[in-house]
Parts: structure tokens; sequence; C-alpha cells
């Protein structure tokens, strides 16, 4: 898509909230939806979500709405969900379980790819029906499995090794749960997922 280098970062954060409804809408069966529609349940402003999609063409009809199957499409499509999107994820324990066996992004087309754990007693037991393995085939196994996002939910300390493990492994989109910034090089993406800071952040607003 040619646009692609204009979308901001906030409309990139705002359309998987836009596919969700929509995917929603799908589900149970409705075809059309406005933008006020959109705006009420979504809490956005309907001006807003006009404003949004039509960055990336004419997809309204004045009076009617959206087409929800197509613009369930074209979304995914900006979001390059089209193909499968493989994931690898580091650090099996607590957070790492709950995130592998929590599989509602499979029908978004993603799907934990690879387990990787550094302690060797976890090496080799089953996970979300994957084998957990060894930091040393990570490398090998992100190549072969063209895996390209991965999930750090390894603690702390160990965060930046691994993320370094990541980018020298082709990795382009970390989602770091560790409780740490990493760092990497211009072209990987980083988000956070960092549960206790922003439970910070909330306590910040408890009256
Ligand atoms: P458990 O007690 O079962 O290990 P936990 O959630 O309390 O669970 P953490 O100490 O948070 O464990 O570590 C999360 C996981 O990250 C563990 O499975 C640990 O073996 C793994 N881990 C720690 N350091 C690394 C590393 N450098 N590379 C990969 N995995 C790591």
């Amino acid at each position: 898509m040619a646009k692609h280098e204009k979308i901001s970062e906030a409309v990139v954060r705002r359309l998987p909230i836009y596919l969700r409804y929509l995917s929603y809408l799908q589900q149970v069966e409705v075809t059309t939806v406005s933008s006020q529609q959109m705006g009420r349940n979504l809490d956005v402003n309907p001006a807003q979500i006009r404003k949004d999609l039509a960055a990336f063409g004419d997809f309204g009809k004045k009076g009617i709405g959206y087409d929800v199957n197509y613009l369930v499409e074209k979304i995914r499509q900006i979001l390059k969900l089209t193909d499968e999107i493989r994931v690898a994820l580091v650090g099996a324990g607590n957070l790492g379980h709950a995130i592998s066996n929590y599989n509602a992004y499979l029908k978004d087309n993603m799907r934990i790819a690879a387990i990787f754990d550094s302690n060797p007693k976890k090496v080799g037991n089953e996970l979300a029906g994957l084998s957990i393995q060894p930091l040393d085939e990570l490398a090998e196994t992100i190549a072969a499995k063209q895996i390209k996002l991965a999930i750090i939910t390894v603690p702390a300390p160990a965060a930046q090794s691994v993320c370094d493990l990541l980018t020298q492994a082709g990795i382009k989109g970390i989602l770091n749960f560790a409780p740490t910034t990493i760092r990497a090089p211009k072209d990987v993406r980083i988000h956070y997922a960092d549960v206790t800071s922003n439970l910070q952040s909330l306590a910040y607003y408890l009256t």
C-alpha cells in the first residue's frame, strides 16, 4: 500500500480497535455500519473514524455507512494481517504460559510458532502444542519458520540480551512484557505491555 508510510502511529493503534468491532458485527451478521454507530460503541469521535478511514480510500457511502465485510478486508490488508503472522515467544514462565495458551489472536492470523527458554528443565516440555526450545536454536528456528515478531516474557535483567538475540535473528517487532526498557536497532519496533508500570500509572488516578 503506497500510503503506508503516511499512516500515523495513532491511526495504526486505532485500526485494530475498529477491526475488532467490525469482526464482531460480522459475527452477528450486521452488514453495514455508520461512523456514528462505530463511534458510540468504541467511544471514538465519529469524525475521527471517518478521517482515519478516508485516508485509505473512499469506503463509506453517504447515508448508508460502511460495508462491514469490505472494511474488515481493507483494514486487514492495511495492517498486513492477510498472511499468517508467526510470532516467537521467549520465556516460558507463568506469563509465557498464559500468553501461549491465550489463542484469541489465532483468528487474526497470528500464531505463536516457536517458544524458547533458557532453563534446561523447561526445554523439551510441551506448551500450547509446541516443544519449548533452547536459546541456541533461536536463530535457526526464526529463520526457518520465517518468524518476524516476538514476545518477551523473561525477567527484566534478561530482557536486553533476549532482545539482542531476537534482533540478530531478524525479528522486526517485539512486544515486551518484561518490566524494563529495552533497546533495539532503529528498524525494529518495540511495544511495551508492562503490567506493573501500567498499574502504577492507574494508581495515580485513584481518588
Ligand atoms: P517459573 O518459576 O516457572 O520459572 P516465572 O514466571 O516465575 O515462572 P520468571 O522468573 O518470571 O519465571 O521467568 C520467566 C521465564 O523466563 C522462565 O521460564 C525462565 O526460565 C525464563 N528465562 C529467564 N532468563 C531467560 C533468558 N535469558 N532467556 C530465555 N528465557 C529466560
